[in-house]
């Protein structure tokens, strides 16, 4: 594993959503991050807690508890377009992990190929080949019409990235 100061390499970097940031640690996923949620039941010191002693980087509205960690992103906007700006311009991340982590659970995607059973609808089975099964929760994904509204989307947020940094 590379390893270096300074280097902030998105991927290589675990993340803790806090609660209220459901729908930012599911695109976050989509886009390849390492990062867990939050729910609500955890309080203020488990945060912390959970923070430290696992190495993960906090992502949070909340000042307080922002600045009572060394590693924490503080968002400033409720817009999810400007807060994953805010991500990918802190912790780079490369494109080709893109889809690579599921969306609900962060377990890691296994691509399968071939017949699927009864995993999916018949329908699905017959007009899609790819198939990727979450390694933590089971569930099966495909590249239906949902995968293109979401890779348009990041393709978006990565072009509106580059135009900022070349600012
Ligand atoms: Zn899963």
């Amino acid at each position: 594993m590379m390893k270096s100061s300074g280097n902030k390499e998105g991927s290589g970097e675990r993340f803790l959503a806090d609660a209220m940031l459901g729908k930012l640690c599911r695109w976050m996923r989509f886009l390849g991050y390492d990062v867990e949620y939050a729910d609500s039941s955890m309080e203020d010191d488990d945060i912390i807690r959970k923070c430290s002693t696992c190495g993960l980087i906090l992502i949070t509205m909340d000042v307080d508890l922002s600045q009572r960690l060394e590693r924490s992103i503080l968002l400033r906007s409720f817009d999810i377009d400007d807060q994953l700006l805010t991500i990918l311009d802190a912790y780079p991340i490369g494109k080709e992990k893109e889809m690579s982590r599921c969306p609900v659970c962060n377990g890691i995607l296994d691509l399968k190929s071939g017949f699927m059973g009864n995993s999916v609808p018949e329908a699905i089975s017959r007009n899609f080949h790819e198939f990727w099964e979450c390694t933590g929760c089971g569930r099966i994904y495909w590249k239906g019409s949902h995968y293109d509204k979401i890779t348009k989307k990041l393709s978006e947020l990565r072009d509106e990235n580059n135009i900022r940094r070349e600012k």
